[in-house]
């Protein structure tokens, strides 16, 4: 049997937790509503919502309901206008990080500076960003997207998405200084959380014999501690569920490492690492 090690810190973060905190609430006192978007992209919890008659919908029209929940990663203030409009209520479970990244994109822009968004374009976090920046920001991940900006002499503010990592925001600082801009203001809109996870993931997968993630394949922060996992131990396996593990993945393995995305219920998590417990990895 083989000794299976676990980070401080795995499954839901505090944003998700609210999140799901805040569902769980009106679910009690028998108030039904459908999510905008995956509340967590996870499958079996986002299954078990479906049961007691929690729907996801992809935008405010498609729900039945009159009310609508808003879920970690937040939206712009045009659809919370939309649903509004649409004489439904609001649960608004927007994570108050993600909460704080509008609030500082919308300031910088009222003050006159020309925004920055660290983040990825598509992401739905960062559309509501750019929907608090009134459209006004840019949105940069890479170098040579800032050199693409003209930003000499300009006030240039820079916020980023909640998830990202101190090495891209500090790409980007160093590119927008490179054009000599007349002032940089930048507001730390990240969120520590998914940096200390994907630490702690690298830190064990450097330990172990065998790597395993759990977590929805649709997860992008499941995803990038797999990557990151597979980096330093190459045989690390990403899973949805304990069902879905083999034992001939731990053969002679003395120590595995398990952790889960953000998005991923501690107890999914615990259930593989018992499940790795038993396996018999002499053979
Ligand atoms: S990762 Fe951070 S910002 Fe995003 S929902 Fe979780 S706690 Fe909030």
């Amino acid at each position: 049997m083989p000794k299976v090690i676990m980070p401080d810190e795995y499954s839901f973060c505090f944003g998700v937790e609210r999140a799901l905190e805040i569902a769980k609430k009106y679910i009690e006192k028998g108030e039904y509503f459908d999510t905008l978007g995956e509340i967590i992209h996870n499958p079996h919890v986002v299954a078990d919502l479906e049961k007691k008659g929690i729907h996801v919908v992809n935008n405010p029209e498609e729900s039945k309901k009159d009310k609508i929940l808003i879920r970690s990663h937040g939206v712009a203030p045009e659809v919370v206008e939309k649903i509004k409009n649409l004489g439904k209520e609001i649960i608004d479970a927007t994570c108050p990080f993600v909460k704080h990244a509008h609030d500082s994109a919308r300031k910088l822009v009222d003050e006159g500076y020309c925004l920055l968004i660290v983040g990825k374009k598509h992401h739905p976090e960062v559309i509501g960003i750019q929907g608090y920046a009134r459209g006004k920001g840019h949105v940069v991940l890479k170098e040579e997207e800032v050199d693409n900006i003209n930003l000499k002499g300009k006030k240039v503010g820079i916020v980023s998405q909640t998830t990202m990592l101190l090495a891209n925001v500090q790409t980007v600082i160093n590119a927008v200084l490179k054009q000599n801009p007349k002032e940089v203001r930048y507001i730390n809109t990240r969120c520590s959380t998914t940096e200390r996870r994907q630490n702690a993931a690298r830190e064990l997968a450097k330990m172990v014999d065998v790597m395993v993630i759990v977590g929805g394949r649709h997860s992008s922060n499941t995803n990038r501690l797999y990557e990151i996992s597979k980096e330093y131990c190459k045989r690390a396996y990403l899973v949805e569920s304990y069902r879905e593990l083999r034992p001939e993945w731990f053969k002679h393995a003395k120590v595995v490492g398990v952790t889960g995305g953000a998005s991923t219920p501690p107890e999914d998590v615990l259930k593989v690492k018992e499940t790795i417990e038993k396996f018999n990895t002499r053979r």
